[in-house]
């Protein structure tokens, strides 16, 4: 079941024509489907049945209040990168009995505010990291909760920026280096061993790196038992890939399936972290045809969104599918899709097949809500956009357009 489909040659989210929403909030805007949000979790919820687990969504990939309550109502648990992400998923009523804190740098502070509210687990990827949480523990009198994330060395065949378990990369311990962490977190009045964590990349499309990750992860795991240190939850991270265009990635049930049977009889309760798979294909981002401009060698349609908005493409070089809002059934042709920003790289397509369209026209692109708003920016002084949920036949603005105060907000003149 697609939620973003076309009617009468109209695009709608959920029972909502995606124009009547532009008409309402202007242009640009993200728009999010909660049927799809909803349905994407209850995959994995399914596919995990029997298994004791927990799904904790990772929140950078969007972090939208209203995307956070919806998954949270539902069950979900959060993987949170940062103190910003803590305080957006506890405002969303998230237990923090459900978060785990992943990341390399966690700061004095984002510990500090960790600890106190009580989370489930610290992702931990370094022995300097280890020794900070474990001397702010010990100020509190507290007991902090850790898992070693340990880098497993395979390679996820994915794009290299967003490839993390390799020994290469900066994430996470060697496995050699783990066993001494365990050793000594056992030794510790003031840390709780609690688990063990990887995440090897993102949009994978394989399942063969993830169950090569989590054979490396259980040979540790049975290695510690045999010195007396026992797991009790495993977090194979998140990664799932996602359809941009015509990839095929496994659907959570298949991963599910292969992951239960690797772990065979242990009595561990299974983390999974996903983002991607769980709100990229649950967005869109709706923007505005404002010029069509035709140079000798190309056909460019500049539109009002701009990789401040949507940075993948520039990013990545990745491939989102874009489609006109109103099919007019005139001939596709190639254009670039570019936006305002003063980049040669601000653009969204490159010589991409398109129905011909008139400045005015609304396109959508798809496959937006992972890694699209979240990583918007300011730049060139544009307000981030508006972003909108609907679900059945309602919509609502659930973070308004910024405005021109919003972008001075907290500057000063230098009182020198
Ligand atoms: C980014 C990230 C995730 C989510 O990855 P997806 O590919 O979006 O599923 C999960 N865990 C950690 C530690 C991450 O850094």
């Amino acid at each position: 079941m697609d939620y973003f489909v076309f009617k009468d040659g109209e695009l709608y989210c959920e029972d909502v024509r995606v124009s009547v929403i532009a008409e309402k909030v202007g242009t640009p805007f993200y728009l999010y489907s909660a049927s799809t949000i909803e349905r994407h979790l209850k995959a994995y919820e399914s596919a995990l049945t029997g298994l004791p687990h927990l799904v904790c969504y990772a929140v950078k990939a969007n972090s939208n209040l209203a995307v956070l309550k919806l998954l949270g109502d539902l069950g979900a648990g959060a993987d949170i990168v940062s103190g910003g992400e803590l305080f957006r998923v506890t405002k969303a009523g998230i237990s923090p009995q459900k978060v785990v804190y992943s990341g390399v740098g966690k700061s004095e502070h984002e510990i500090s505010m960790a600890l106190d509210q009580g989370i489930l687990m610290f992702n931990v990827e370094s022995f300097g990291e280890l020794k900070a949480i474990e001397r702010l523990s010990q100020e509190k009198g507290k007991v902090a909760p850790i898992s070693f994330r340990v880098n497993p060395d395979v390679d996820p065949k994915t794009h290299p920026y967003i490839s993390t378990g390799l020994e290469e990369n900066k994430f996470g311990l060697p496995v050699e280096d783990a066993l001494r962490a365990y050793e000594y977190a056992k030794s510790s009045d003031c840390l709780a061993i609690k688990g063990i964590s990887c995440h090897i990349g993102s949009q994978l499309t394989d399942l063969s790196p993830f169950i090569d990750a989590l054979k490396r992860v259980l040979r540790l795991v049975d290695t510690l038992h045999d010195k007396g240190i026992d797991i009790e939850f495993l977090d194979m991270g998140g990664g799932l890939g996602i359809r941009y265009s015509d990839e095929t990635p496994p659907l959570p049930e298949e991963y599910a399936d292969a992951l239960r049977e690797t772990l065979g009889e242990r009595p561990i309760t299974l983390v999974l972290e996903p983002g991607r798979s769980i709100v990229g294909n649950a967005g869109i981002l709706v923007t505005k045809v404002l010029y069509k401009k035709e140079t000798g060698k190309k056909a460019f349609l500049i539109v009002d969104a701009a990789m401040n908005d949507l940075a993948r493409p520039s990013l990545y070089k990745a491939h989102h599918e874009i489609v006109p809002v109103e099919r007019g059934g005139r001939e596709s042709r190639p254009f670039d899709v570019v936006g305002p920003i003063c980049e040669t790289g601000d653009f969204f397509a490159r010589s991409r097949e398109l129905e011909d369209v008139d400045p005015g026209a609304l396109l959508a692109i798809r496959s937006a809500g992972a890694y699209g708003f979240t990583m918007s920016s300011n730049y060139n002084s544009r307000p981030r956009v508006a972003e909108v949920m609907a679900r059945g036949d309602h919509f609502s603005v659930v973070r308004a357009r910024e405005t021109y105060d919003d972008l001075i907000r907290g500057e000063e003149f230098f009182h020198g």
